[in-house]
């Protein structure tokens, strides 16, 4: 299966097809924050150092990242195919990575960018509701997304909050932040034949079945 670079700006819905790809393929999902995290969890001399870093506020510098991601391609686990959510951010580490995939005779497969209009993902955010038991995201203005009873977590029954830091105005910043980083990734990947862009929809089923299509041609 072609592993998977997942490029998409805030409220595109790159976790919900994550999670439709790993459970339809079998794909395994690397985020960096989770490596970090288990990294840190497992009391490694790097999960030492790595837990300092982040204490102090500090960016983990690209070494440690790369460290840590070839590591996790490189479990059998991950032969069958993986997705890459949130990495990498920058052209220094793309380039790093390039090395990783050649040092290994891994194949890049293909960087996936959904793409959203600002307004359509600053309106899905800012309606978002989360469940602050189970984390669960819900939104009433989508179909999908819209828990049963109004306000209320269909599994924990619980009342379902505003997440605060989407206001308008951080979240534009957010979203724009977002898209400026990344077009020099979105760039690169595509002058090297492997970027393929698809929507994000109002259907979740929609954006998914855009996917599958470049993952089984
Ligand atoms: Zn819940």
């Amino acid at each position: 299966m072609k592993n998977i670079i997942l490029l998409a700006p805030p409220a595109a819905g790159k976790g919900t097809l994550s999670e439709m790809l790993t459970e339809k393929y079998g794909y395994v999902h690397i985020s960096t924050g989770d490596l970090l995290r288990s990294e840190i969890k497992s009391n490694t001399t790097l999960g030492k150092k790595v837990d300092g870093i982040i204490k102090e506020g500090k960016y983990v510098p690209d070494d440690i990242i790369i460290k840590l991601i070839a590591k996790r391609i490189n479990e059998p686990e991950c032969d069958k195919g993986y997705i890459l959510d949130g990495f990498p951010r920058t052209i220094n580490q793309a380039e790093k990575y390039d090395e990783l995939l050649s040092k290994y005779n891994k194949d890049i497969g293909v960087a996936i960018y959904i793409d959203v209009p600002k307004e359509v993902a600053m309106k899905r955010a800012c309606s978002r509701i989360t469940c602050p038991k189970c984390g669960r995201i819900y939104n009433k203005y989508s179909e999908e997304m819209r828990p049963k009873k109004e306000g209320i977590c269909d599994d924990c029954k619980v009342k379902l909050t505003h997440r605060d830091d989407d206001s308008e105005e951080t979240f534009i910043k957010r979203f724009d932040e977002y898209v400026n980083k990344t077009m020099p990734l979105y760039d690169y990947y595509e002058s090297k034949g492997v970027l393929k862009k698809i929507k994000s929809h109002e259907s979740k089923y929609d954006t998914f079945n855009e996917a599958v299509q470049i993952i089984e041609n």
